[in-house]
């Protein structure tokens, strides 16, 4: 019996007892976290959305319209059904997330905002094309008076807002303003936009005129508000009722702290080794300033949450001050970065720096467990002091079937680790090329880490599903 189980034996039947004993039912309590659709069910939803007005355009619009006008049409019911999508894809619900990933939704966010930019750029520019072939020196007033027609106004401005909103939001880290200032506006924009499409398409729209295409709009827009609102107000008024307290913050390598959490509250999230959950500490939960931070502690150790937190910016640079009794909210779990249910071959972990964190909260996981899965540990760092929990790891590797192998990038004299980078050599040395393709890895580091570790282990034959990564950037 483990550990954690045997602690979870002694007093009565609490939370933590009700979670554990989910826990003996894996697949049970897996099920429960990782709720959600599947990749199909989704794919079949996105284009059920974007595509029914474009269907029910055909079904009652006239018909003998010519081609360009179609397409002119055609391009913005589809664009604006998929801007308004987009407020659903943003709001983390794990309907959503739950199965295929919040790092994927939010990739599927981002390429579908390309795309309804594209289609709704090209939208007036379709109407001038017979101008053009007929007669090419009538486009330029045919454009400027689209442009500048009183009836036309809101879908310009709509244009107008997408053409800021969408490279703002790809180059938001050149931009002179913290990131939640950029959220903030980005979520504001968005909202206009898509409000100024609405009247533009319900005021001119040669198709949405039609009660059943306006009275699909108006739900597409009430979908989009009642996300806004449960974001916004409904999700932080939840997470007001369920506060935790920090109880440490313990400096545990230079300029990474660790950062411990107890519920206020008698239903702490559960998750799975490896997730990770957006933390707000010492603000409102309404506030939007909340950082993502994979969870470093076992689900053994709940009700108590721990997170390692490299500093780097604005929040995660004061880390180190926040005090003990501070109050912080949690909004998760969230991630994939989660061993699968009944693994049978060897887990290889290749972390660098503080992507190291996930691979801990897996690491303990499995010692709580009692787990006698064969794994290695490939963890990454520039110098010795940099090695995060050096003594429970190698508490572990005394305990566990796990080959534990350290690298420094700059080791000390006389040290008996790995020396150099995560790259193709160093691996190629350390995974049994008979049976490396066979085995599962997980990696989290940074990205330029990621992307050697990624392209060396696909050259070693591993099959990309045989590969799970955490990124610790969305773009
Ligand atoms: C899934 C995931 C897990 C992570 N786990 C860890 C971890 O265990 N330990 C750790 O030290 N770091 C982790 N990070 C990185 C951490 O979230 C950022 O370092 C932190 O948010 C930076 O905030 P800042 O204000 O200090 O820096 P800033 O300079 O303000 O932000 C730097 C960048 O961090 C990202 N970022 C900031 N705030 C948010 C937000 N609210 N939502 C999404 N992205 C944001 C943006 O890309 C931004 O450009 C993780 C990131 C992700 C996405």
């Amino acid at each position: 019996m483990t550990r954690g189980l045997q602690a979870r034996q002694r007093g009565p039947a609490t939370r933590t007892d009700r979670i554990f004993r989910i826990a003996a039912t894996g697949s049970n309590r897996r099920q429960q976290i990782l709720r959600g659709l599947n990749g199909p069910a989704l794919l079949g939803l996105y284009l059920l959305v974007v595509l029914l007005p474009l269907v029910l355009a055909a079904l009652t619009g006239p018909a003998g319209r010519n081609f360009w006008r179609e397409l002119g049409s055609g391009l913005a019911l589809v664009g604006l059904a998929m801007l308004w999508f987009e407020f659903v894809l943003s709001g983390r619900f794990r309907t959503f997330s739950g199965k295929v990933g919040i790092d994927i939704t939010m990739r599927v966010h981002q390429l579908a905002a390309l795309a309804l930019l594209g289609f709704l750029v090209l939208h007036p520019l379709a109407y001038a094309v017979p101008r053009l072939a007929d007669d090419p020196g009538r486009v330029l007033p045919f454009l400027a008076r689209l442009f500048t027609a009183e009836a036309y106004r809101s879908g310009v401005l709509a244009w107008l807002l997408l053409l800021v909103l969408v490279p703002m939001a790809f180059w938001r880290d050149r931009l002179p303003c913290r990131y939640e200032a950029w959220r903030a506006s980005h979520g504001l924009l968005a909202a206009l936009a898509a409000g100024f499409g609405l009247h533009h398409t319900l005021s001119v729209g040669s198709r949405s005129d039609h009660p059943a295409l306006a009275g699909l709009w108006l739900a597409l827009a009430g979908v989009a508000l009642l996300t806004l609102l449960f974001v916004y107000v409904v999700k932080p008024l939840l997470q007001h009722r369920r506060p935790y307290l920090v109880t440490a913050n313990r400096q545990v390598a230079p300029r990474t702290w660790e950062l411990r959490l107890r519920p206020e509250h008698d239903a702490a999230m559960d998750f799975l080794a490896g997730q990770f959950a957006w933390l707000n500490v010492g603000h409102s939960p309404f506030s939007l300033t909340e950082h993502p931070f994979s969870i470093s502690s076992a689900p053994a150790d709940l009700p108590e949450v721990g997170f390692s937190i490299k500093q780097s910016g604005d929040f995660t640079g004061r880390i180190g001050e926040v005090p003990v009794g501070t109050r912080a909210w949690l909004d998760g779990p969230h991630g994939h970065f989660v061993v699968p249910a009944d693994p049978h071959e060897r887990l290889v972990f290749i972390a660098g720096g503080v992507g190291f964190a996930p691979v801990m909260s897996i690491l303990r996981q499995l010692r709580a467990t009692g787990s006698k899965l064969p794994l290695t540990l490939l963890y990454g760092n520039r110098i010795e002091a940099q090695v995060l929990y050096r003594g429970e790891l190698e508490a572990m590797a005394a305990e566990m079937p796990l080959d534990l192998r350290l690298v420094l990038s700059e080791p000390p004299p006389g040290w008996r680790g790995l020396a150099g980078q995560l790259s193709g050599d160093l691996l190629a040395g350390c995974l049994d090329p008979e049976r490396r393709s066979g085995w599962l890895y997980f990696v989290c580091g940074p990205p330029p880490m990621m992307r050697s570790v990624e392209h060396t282990l696909v050259g070693f034959g591993v099959p990309s599903r045989r590969i799970i990564a955490e990124h610790f950037k969305y773009d």
